[in-house]
């Protein structure tokens, strides 16, 4: 038996990642649960899981939460700081990192120190501290295993092969809903039309972050880092289907792919099973009745926002915070329909420009960082 911390259990991987506890339940256990704000999905979740421990960031609603389960034996905490304590918990063994953005990194850390396999499914940790976090991964010898459905087709065509053997990854990319979009249609899009994903189901912060592409972008970063490829490595792939997940080019000229229907239970399924497969429900690709795939080059010029995490990769130091905090920012307020689309990547170039560059952070620096460039980029926006 698995025991399993879900950190953000009330959003869409963390509850895709209960249906698989669900369908597997004598093989894993909800040890412990946490949510930052969604108190009434919580509550329910810890009356059918029974985990041993819930958490709610917000501190606010823990009256709530404790009210509404104290007829369980639960152990019910609030705050941020209670998410790193409740992950070092001696009885989990795997971790899955599922909250939204910079929230992510202290708790990943706490994880990676206590020894607990990391479940990577937020990215953020990753581009904003990739050199740390793969440190301190080496340094307590530490699993991460991704989530991302991209990362986890890259890391399932890796088996039996070395990373030495790399030579080029294919990532590949839906293109979002503005694929086809002319930069005067982008203008006045809305976040209601780029709430609608073409192929996958997910929260609303990454579903911008994809019609933007800097989804994308993030993910070329995290590649990055779990397979220690450069970026000039990584080509991304416009392919609309989001049938071939992603693909390794080796030495020799190989090519090993990871397909099928995009469905985010595998790969989260995957990283709790590894290195063993499990039966899992559901649809099975039918290639005939996909016929035929497709892949174009991205538009880096309507895209900025991917061309903006490549040059934050390149430029390296604090950059990749700067930009993942400044995103954070603008994300919102288009959510909010206080900006424009094409004001996200305009004012993410604006904070890179103006924030102030490090070129060897520590985590204290990263904590400034975001926290300066966050009043920063909210101050472009009043
Ligand atoms: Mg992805």
């Amino acid at each position: 038996m698995k025991k399993i911390a879900i950190l953000g259990s009330t959003g869409s991987i963390g509850t895709q990642a209960l249906d698989i506890i669900r369908e597997h339940a004598d093989q894993y256990e909800a040890y412990a649960l946490t949510a930052h704000n969604s108190v009434a999905k919580l509550i329910e979740q810890a009356r059918e899981f029974h985990p041993e421990v819930v958490v709610i960031a917000n501190e606010d609603h823990l009256p709530a939460v404790r009210d509404a389960l104290n007829d369980l034996p639960i152990k019910v905490f609030g705050g941020a700081e209670a998410l790193c304590d409740v992950v070092r918990m001696s009885d989990i063994d795997i971790v899955l990192t599922a909250m939204v953005g910079f929230s992510g990194l202290r708790p990943t850390i706490a994880a990676i120190e206590a020894k607990k396999t990391i479940a990577l499914a937020n990215k953020e940790t990753l581009v904003v501290a990739g050199e740390l976090i793969t440190a301190l991964a080496q340094q307590y010898r530490t699993p991460i295993l991704p989530v991302d459905s991209e990362h986890s087709a890259i890391f399932q065509s890796l088996g039996g092969e070395s990373l030495d053997s790399i030579t080029r990854i294919i990532l590949t990319a839906s293109g979002g809903p503005f694929r086809n979009f002319t930069p005067e249609e982008m203008e006045h899009v809305t976040a209601a039309q780029a709430l609608k994903h073409p192929n996958w189901e997910m929260g609303a912060k990454i579903t911008i972050d994809s019609a933007t592409m800097m989804n994308k972008g993030f993910e070329m970063i995290e590649a990055k880092w779990l397979f220690g490829v450069k970026p000039s490595q990584i080509d991304v792939h416009i392919h609309p289907e989001s049938i071939v997940h992603s693909a390794v080019e080796f030495c020799d000229g190989g090519v090993k792919a990871q397909l099928g229907v995009p469905d985010m239970r595998l790969p989260i399924q995957y990283a709790f099973s590894f290195p063993e497969r499990l039966p899992l429900s559901g649809e099975r690709l039918d290639l005939f009745k996909a016929g035929s795939l497709h892949f174009e080059r991205p538009d880096f010029k309507r895209f900025d926002c991917l061309q903006i995490a490549y040059d934050a990769a390149e430029r390296g130091g604090n950059m990749p915070c700067i930009v993942n905090a400044a995103n954070e920012v603008v994300n919102l307020a288009f959510r909010q329909g206080r900006i424009s689309f094409p004001d996200i990547a305009r004012l993410i170039r604006r904070t890179m420009a103006e924030a102030e560059f490090i070129t060897t952070p520590t985590l204290e620096t990263y904590l400034e960082t975001d926290a300066a460039v966050r009043r920063l980029t909210e101050s472009y926006i009043h």
